[in-house]
């Protein structure tokens, strides 16, 4: 983190140059969907207009940008929710501000839609008692990530852990998604939980064989019912103090768990996720909740597909941790353990060392990325 600093060469835009200030002075004009500078730590070289560039240190690096930036009357806040190019931030005393992000943030970013994402610790600078800017965003750790139109898309940063939910029934238990959510947590370097929900629906005696296989893999697994309630005051306590991240299909039951965590937290899941409705280019992709007994759930409500992202074909085995004693026992060092006759995987399956479900379930990750 101590590299030197790298200077970037940005244009400088020239929607800039026609400053907009109606109101008050220190108020923003948004119209152009950008954020006008108020203070400016950048040099702008006097060449006339074809060459108005500008040098901007930062200490750049994957997942979060860091910037030189006068600090007096800032403030560190956490994204809690995203909106086109708005965001709701709560600082550390609780105070909320809807923010908009400073250009050159966003132009500092790999790509410009994860320039900030729910979770992110940010530097703000308030305008008012309600609206302030994003002036930084600090480095990042723990990301859930999907590839979404061939690139990253970050979906939440600074997260502990990740909750998978499913569900026993309605919609059906599918065990690869587990096996999907699994990858892309420890991909994330997030800690992943499995949670299935609904159990209400089943016997829970069904799902025995189910829970003892990623028990045995070494994964937390909960069995819940948000109706019945079941299960509810150990997840709580699973949560209590961490940042997680609750992900699954939609139906599952997500954010009827996240009420039945926090019974009070109903008035202000409908004031954020209210706001994220607010605005015209709205994407509701992952929203934040700060629990009363500690730590944070954030909800992803309208994530549909979970494809991997930047996860190679040859690299899905070393995800499934319980075929590692077998990988040596194939002929190819380059085995896919599909159709190589001799294969120490396949064998496993047919003598039942390895499930034959996670077995299914590799294939299905080393043919399709999706569903
Ligand atoms: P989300 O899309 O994952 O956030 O799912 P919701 O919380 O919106 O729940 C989807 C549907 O499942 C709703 O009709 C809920 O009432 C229902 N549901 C949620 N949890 C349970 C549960 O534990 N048991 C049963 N029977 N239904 C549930
Ligand atoms: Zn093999």
């Amino acid at each position: 983190m101590s590299k030197k600093p790298r200077k970037v060469r940005v244009e400088f835009r020239k929607n800039r140059e026609v400053r907009a200030r109606r109101n008050k002075i220190t108020s923003i004009e948004h119209a152009t969907g950008e954020t006008d500078d108020l203070r400016t730590d950048e040099r702008i070289s006097g060449k006339g207009d074809i060459s108005r560039y500008r040098t901007i240190k930062s200490s750049g690096r994957e997942g979060g940008t860091l910037r030189d930036v006068d600090e007096a009357g800032c403030v560190l806040a956490r994204i809690l929710a995203t909106a086109g190019i708005h965001c709701l931030a709560q600082t550390d005393e609780g105070r909320r501000y809807e923010c908009t992000v400073r250009q050159v943030v966003r132009t500092l970013a790999r790509e410009s839609r994860n320039a900030v994402v729910t979770g992110d610790r940010v530097l703000l600078r308030p305008i008012n008692d309600e609206q302030a800017v994003v002036e930084r965003v600090e480095p990042r750790h723990g990301l859930l990530s999907r590839a979404s139109g061939g690139k990253e898309q970050i979906l939440v940063a600074n997260v502990d852990q990740v909750l998978i939910v499913v569900s026993a029934a309605d919609p059906p238990l599918k065990p690869h998604l587990i096996d999907r959510f699994l990858i892309s947590a420890e991909k994330g370097q997030v800690r992943p939980l499995i949670c299935i929900n609904k159990i209400d629906l089943v016997d829970p005696a069904d799902l025995q064989p189910l829970v003892g296989l990623y028990a045995q893999l070494g994964y937390e697994t909960h069995l819940c019912s948000a109706a019945t309630q079941r299960g509810v005051v150990r997840l709580r306590r699973a949560l209590c103090d961490r940042q997680t991240v609750l992900s699954g299909q939609s139906g599952v039951g997500k954010s009827s768990l996240i009420n039945r965590l926090e019974p009070d937290l109903d008035l202000d899941t409908r004031s954020v996720s209210g706001w994220t409705r607010k605005g015209k280019h709205t994407t509701r992709r992952a929203i934040a909740y700060p629990l009363s007994f500690g730590g944070t759930v954030i909800d992803t409500p309208g994530i549909r597909q979970m494809s991997l992202w930047d996860v190679a074909r040859g690299e899905i085995e070393g995800y499934f941790i319980e075929f590692r004693p077998f990988v040596p026992l194939c002929a190819f060092p380059d085995c896919t353990h599909t159709h190589e006759e001799i294969c120490g995987v396949k064998s496993a399956v047919a003598a039942e060392l390895i499930s034959p479900p996670r077995y299914e379930s590799y294939l299905k990750l080393l043919t399709d990325d999706s569903d």
